[in-house]
């Protein structure tokens, strides 16, 4: 059961003092509270763990801090939505809002691999008055051989160029902690110029010790790829690993399922599933076309394959999109058969933003449907 309590309720008030004796003498009840840092409110909820089968929800609903009471399923016990649609959804995090209402864009480089096209990248998101993007450090590669990424060695030029160009949030894969604290240390180095939202790749969407160790930070949000290989279910309860240890300002990205018949993609699209991952959870839902589709390939319309399928995700009701962008893909250490070129940014956006309206439009064409 989970009791949500009216938005600042002071920890210090009587209400709340009220409310948690009543809550901590439930026998066989475990409290977990959780609180939520909206940049408006501060959220708390209060769950009950055990055999709440007893417990009465009308009295806890009752009890003086607690605005509702709502009975939860085990499954996606922090993140899910439990069939209340008024649940708070996303965070907010170094200024940016991330929520099931609100569209984020994070064009950057899959691979950083040197100063100048770092900057190539940063200046076009800026003048397209944008402010996240994507910057890979420590690449998993299928291939030992592969180029492994810069690791921290870029990080201080990347961070020191993020603050040049006013970019608030650089999404960056990790797949040890140890890059965690490489990443923290790089960024108080310089002052926090910039944001990390830590990325967990498709491949470690079932590390369970590494989305422990992330969900026990509460610095850093995170974006949480689905598995390429493994349920929906599965890839969901990688995001409720992080909830569980304490950090539930999670984004679930949708990448594409990895099958045979996905070919001519990469992976096969599933960004269908936009809507499914936002009535299960209250994560922003992100999708990955480039990932997804492979190739910067145009279409007889003059529309590349990724735009078409972004703007698909988009129409679904998609809440962030991160994508591959080099200026010389034909360069790129990394992926650069998806990478769209830096003028192909502008066309993009657009379309992106069309997209969103042409969402808007559709909530409001079913909003008086029965
Ligand atoms: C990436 O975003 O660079 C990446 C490696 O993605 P995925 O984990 O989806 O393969
Ligand atoms: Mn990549």
């Amino acid at each position: 059961m989970l009791a949500i309590l009216h938005p600042d309720t002071d920890e210090n008030s009587e209400e709340y003092r009220r409310t948690w004796d009543y809550l901590s003498q439930l026998p066989g009840i475990e409290l977990n509270v959780n609180t939520i840092q909206g940049q408006q409110q501060k959220l708390t909820e209060i769950y009950l763990l055990g055999d709440t089968l007893a417990v009465d929800l009308d009295q806890v609903a009752a009890l003086p801090a607690v605005e509702r009471a709502i009975r939860i399923s085990e499954e996606y016990r922090v993140l899910g939505r439990h069939a209340d649609q008024k649940r708070q959804t996303g965070f907010s995090y170094n200024g940016i809002d991330f929520s099931q209402d609100t569209l984020n864009v994070l064009p950057g480089l899959c691979a950083v691999d040197n100063p100048e096209n770092v900057e190539i990248m940063m200046r076009a998101v800026h003048d397209a008055g944008h402010n996240l993007t994507r910057m890979g450090a420590y690449k998993p590669r299928t291939n030992p051989y592969s180029f492994q990424g810069y690791g921290s060695e870029c990080l201080p030029y990347v961070f020191e160029l993020a603050g040049k160009y006013d970019i608030k949030v650089i999404a960056m894969e990790v797949m040890h902690e140890s890059h965690i604290e490489e990443i923290d240390t790089a960024l108080e180095n310089l002052g926090r110029p910039t944001g990390v939202l830590l990325q967990v790749g498709t491949r470690n969407s079932q590390n369970f010790s590494l989305l422990k160790e992330i969900g026990r930070q509460s610095t850093y949000p995170v974006l949480v790829k689905r598995g390429f290989g493994i349920t929906l279910n599965d890839s969901l309860n990688a995001a409720e690993y992080l909830a569980s240890e304490g950090n539930s300002n999670v984004i679930f990205c949708l990448r594409g399922m990895r099958t045979d018949f996905g070919a001519p993609h990469r992976n096969m699209v599933d960004f269908g599933h936009v809507p499914i991952v936002k009535r299960l959870t209250r994560m922003p839902v992100c999708i990955d076309p480039s990932h997804s589709v492979g190739s910067r390939a145009y279409a007889p319309d003059g529309i590349t394959d990724i735009a078409h399928v972004t703007a698909q995700g988009i129409v679904a009701g998609a809440n962030v999109v991160l994508a591959d962008f080099h200026p010389n893909p034909e360069e790129a250490l990394v992926d650069g058969a998806q990478a769209l070129r830096i003028d192909e940014l502008n066309p993009f956006l657009a379309d992106i933003n069309l997209a969103w309206q042409t969402y808007q439009k559709r909530c409001e064409i079913w909003e008086h449907a029965p």
